[in-house]
């Protein structure tokens, strides 16, 4: 089945002479559980596709799918309740609340869909993030890179279905950077959906593949990614 599919997106922004095409005419089909790579130069639309197909912003034209479900005819109710129940996000701002302590941050999104966390699986992403010895700790007394591996955890404690990354990796070391790609691999193996944008060509080797963005257009599907294939 499909996890995230998009027909015909095109997003302008200004009008007349000043009109920016953020994205052209961008068409994608996304398998449960595949791991997809958005590459491609800055500016080239990166952020305004993943923006359109997470919900986020709303194409000038064209439609998306999330799980079959259009998500471009919602009503904003319906649509919070789809992206709180089946979507997790991790931007590069990590979002996460100053006044809470790691896992009181990992625990949030329970909170506020009023269930209780899910112990055993925090307990097992936490780990596999090696940020056991962090939870007690309040995002200011964290490094960046336990600070976006809290983000992580925190996207993905919920179990969604699809989980939408901007430049996950961005702020890690090399190490770290390669535990969250190969946690971001099992957890596509096991089923879930993953679409992340990176400008990061070993980052991208984790995924199945690869799209190429230019010029606000799909120009590019590399599969089975290499070093090589991508730079
Ligand atoms: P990328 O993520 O690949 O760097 P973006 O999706 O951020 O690309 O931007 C694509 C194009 O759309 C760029 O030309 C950018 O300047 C433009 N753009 C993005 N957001 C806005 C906005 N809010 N207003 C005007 N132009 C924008
Ligand atoms: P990224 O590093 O993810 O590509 P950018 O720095 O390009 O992000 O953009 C950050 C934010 O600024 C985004 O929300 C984008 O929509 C907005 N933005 C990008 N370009 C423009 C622009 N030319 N005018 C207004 N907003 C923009």
């Amino acid at each position: 089945s499909l996890a995230v599919s998009a027909h015909q997106l095109t997003k302008t922004y200004g009008s007349g002479e000043n009109v920016v095409f953020a994205l052209r005419d961008v068409s994608l089909s996304i398998p449960s559980g595949r791991f997809v790579a958005i590459m491609g130069p800055s500016g080239s639309g990166k952020s305004t596709l993943m923006h359109c197909l997470a919900g986020l912003d709303n194409p000038s034209s064209g439609e998306v799918y999330i799980e079959g479900q259009n998500i471009t005819a919602m009503q904003d109710q319906q649509l919070t309740e789809l992206r709180r129940r089946r979507v997790g996000f991790v931007f590069q701002a990590f979002n996460l609340v100053a006044t809470l302590n790691a896992r009181q941050n990992i625990e949030l999104p329970f909170l506020l869909d009023g269930k209780k966390p899910d112990a055993s699986r925090i307990a097992s992403i936490t780990t596999m993030l090696g940020l056991q010895e962090r939870l007690s700790h309040k995002p200011h007394e964290l490094s960046g890179g336990q600070q976006q591996r809290v983000a992580i955890a925190r996207a993905l404690a919920t179990d969604p279905a699809v989980l939408f990354a901007d430049e996950p990796t961005g702020n890690l070391d090399t190490n770290s950077g390669r535990s969250v790609l190969g946690f971001l691999r099992t957890c596509a193996d096991e089923g879930q959906t993953i679409i992340m944008v990176t400008h990061d060509p070993a980052a991208a080797t984790y995924a199945d593949e690869v799209l190429v963005m230019r010029d606000g257009s799909l120009v590019d599907t590399i599969t089975s990614p290499t070093v090589q294939s991508v730079t």
